[in-house]
């Protein structure tokens, strides 16, 4: 027995167990019937973080069709500007 991975648009990636070699290239989807095409990934993935492989899940998910956004993200508390020190050289440009 082996353990084959496929991934539905609509639900995202679910395993399937079945004899070696006997894995066809899409099933229908255990939540919602649709066609689930088989992926292919690297062993041992589950050492990626949590957080990224949500991250790359969502952007697999929405890559055909985009989340509806509602709103702008937040923007961050403390925009950052650029302070340049104050070198000689510097020092003896013009000032506006
Ligand atoms: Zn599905």
């Amino acid at each position: 027995m082996a353990l084959y991975e496929y991934r539905c648009e609509h639900h995202g990636a679910f395993d399937v167990v079945r004899d070696m070699g006997t894995a066809p290239g899409s099933i229908g989807c255990p939540a919602c019937g649709s066609r689930a095409r088989r992926i292919f990934s690297a062993p041992m993935t589950s050492s990626t973080p949590p957080a990224l492989a949500a991250a790359i899940d969502h952007a697999e998910k929405t890559r055909g069709e985009p989340d509806v956004v509602t709103s702008l993200p937040p923007r961050p508390r403390h925009e950052r500007t650029a302070v340049l020190p104050l070198t000689p050289t510097l020092r003896r440009l013009p000032r506006p």
